[in-house]
């Protein structure tokens, strides 16, 4: 049989893991196994002319929330197209829910729910005549129209699985995912991966032997999927140093953390990394005790704050927090005071995210006490509760939208670290009141290129009566990140922005 392992990446420099995890798992028991992965950016027709055109016995189609209604659309007409085609479907999003799924999309053949690798094998070597789909765990298929389902979904034994890049190539134009342990300590009730709290290490020097051969072969970036990388202070900190030590000068390395989990040991030994090496992402969500106990977040704020702090004094990683909107008892005037919390903490990027209610998650089930109302389809996002209004939410998408164009895209430092001092009480009154006016001029209605934003943010400081001011440090901010030419040609053409 010829199979695909397909998905829709959400940009063109990732790569999916997963993939590349049920292959290994899936190669031997498939007669021709081969994987191809596109965008959500590529044209439906593309995609359709090679899924028909590929002749595949079978189609499997890793989805999340971000390509779930593409992928879709793109399966209910590959069906269409080659009927005798088998579609199987598997990922995140069709983990819950799975039976309503499957009765909902008549042209879905399989779903496999839950991790998939020794499920996809034996499902493989079903497809080929050698086992029974029954048997298969996490698999649910029709008979007719009926849906059947097999045992119950269990946990893969993680460290027994063959790691891709011992034969994929690294590529060298997309970042390299890579996973040293599945699973989460913390239960995040808005979080599927809380959903696996046994946390699966791999063995430290098989982790170690994996990332010799990214070191060797100078990959730009490697991306850890570890949910908590450093909840083993032991492990986290044995890691760090050996990668401080191996330095080839190129790889950066990026993890996701917990904040306050970092100990003084720690944060001395991150303090003598090269600057680059490494890339935090650290989810502080919220600073209102309320809003964390409700989402069952426990943690030590204070620490969290203290240590955030601490690493972007060192200056030598990049540091990227989160924060998340709509979560229970956070309103309008909590949301704020999170906000300023967190921004003055320096980070080089805040990302503002709102909270999505993804099957599976306890906040889901509990939709009903908070008053949630979210979107119907993925990404399941809040539109209101009872806390915080659509309108509200609707007024942070503004301030999240400026504050990607401009405090976390970079280059305008000097003017930011001015205004969200002077021009307003507090860094989130500036970011609202620049939103507002941002949206009042049009500018929501077209990209723009980075001149012309420091057009715009000058605009801004001349109708607040600080256009002298901010004009020269903008000008100083363009100095620190374009070229000498660059700052020459925005010079002659002007301040004036003609949309
Ligand atoms: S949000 Fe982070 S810490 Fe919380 S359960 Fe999910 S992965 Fe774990």
């Amino acid at each position: 049989m010829k199979v695909l392992l397909t998905t829709l990446n959400s940009k063109y420099v990732h790569s999916n893991l997963a993939l590349k995890y049920l292959y290994m798992a899936g190669r031997k028991h498939c007669g021709q196994l081969e994987i191809q992965e596109f965008t959500i950016n590529n044209s439906r027709d593309y995609i359709f002319n090679e899924l028909v055109m590929g002749g595949f016995d079978a189609v499997c189609f890793s989805v999340y929330i971000w390509n779930i209604e593409k992928t879709l659309q793109l399966a209910a007409d590959l069906k269409k197209a080659c009927p005798r085609t088998v579609i199987l479907f598997g990922g995140p999003e069709v983990s819950y829910d799975c039976r309503a799924f499957m009765e909902q999309n008549p042209f879905v053949d399989f779903l496999i729910a839950g991790e998939g690798e020794d499920s996809f094998a034996k499902w493989c070597r079903a497809l080929e005549g050698a086992g029974s789909f029954q048997d298969v765990e996490g698999l649910l298929f029709r008979k007719g129209d009926t849906v059947f389902a097999g045992p119950a979904p269990c946990p893969v034994d993680f460290s027994g699985l063959t790691q891709p890049y011992q034969e994929f190539p690294c590529e060298e134009d997309k970042v390299i995912y890579y996973e040293a342990s599945r699973g989460c300590p913390f239960r995040c009730s808005y979080c599927i991966s809380s959903l696996d709290r046994k946390v699966r290490e791999l063995p430290r020097e098989r982790v170690k032997a994996d990332l010799d051969r990214f070191l060797h072969n100078t990959v730009k970036q490697v991306k850890f999927l570890d949910r908590t990388f450093n909840w083993d202070r032991g492990r986290s900190l044995e890691l760090f140093r050996y990668l401080i030590e191996r330095d080839n000068h190129v790889t950066n390395f990026h993890f996701e953390i917990c904040g306050d989990l970092l100990d003084e040991e720690t944060l001395e030994l991150l303090g003598t990394a090269r600057k680059g090496l490494f890339q935090f992402e650290i989810g502080i969500q919220s600073t209102n005790p309320r809003a964390l106990a409700a989402v069952d977040r426990s943690g030590d704020t204070k620490k969290l704050r203290k240590n955030v702090r601490r690493l972007v004094e060192m200056g030598n990683s990049h540091i990227h927090t989160d924060l998340i909107a709509g979560l229970p008892f956070e309103d309008y005037a909590s949301f704020r005071q999170s906000f300023n919390d967190v921004y003055e903490l320096g980070a080089d990027n805040l990302q503002l995210g709102f909270l999505k209610l993804l099957k599976g998650t306890k906040i889901r089930r509990e939709a009903k006490r908070y008053g949630y109302v979210y979107m119907e389809k993925a990404p399941y996002q809040v539109i209101s509760n009872m806390f915080i209004s659509a309108e509200e939410l609707c007024g942070l998408k503004r301030i999240e939208e400026v504050l990607d164009l401009y405090h976390n895209r970079g280059g305008f430092s000097s003017a930011l670290s001015w205004a969200t001092k002077q021009m307003a009480r507090t860094p989130f009154d500036f970011y609202e009141a620049f939103a507002d006016d941002y949206y009042a001029g049009g500018f929501q209605h077209k990209s723009h290129k980075k001149e012309d934003l420091y057009r715009i943010l000058y605009q801004f400081g001349c109708r607040r009566g600080a256009g002298e001011k901010m004009k020269a440090l903008l000008e100083a901010d363009m100095e620190k990140t374009m070229n000498f030419d660059a700052v020459k040609k925005f010079k002659r053409k002007g301040w004036s922005i003609i949309l």
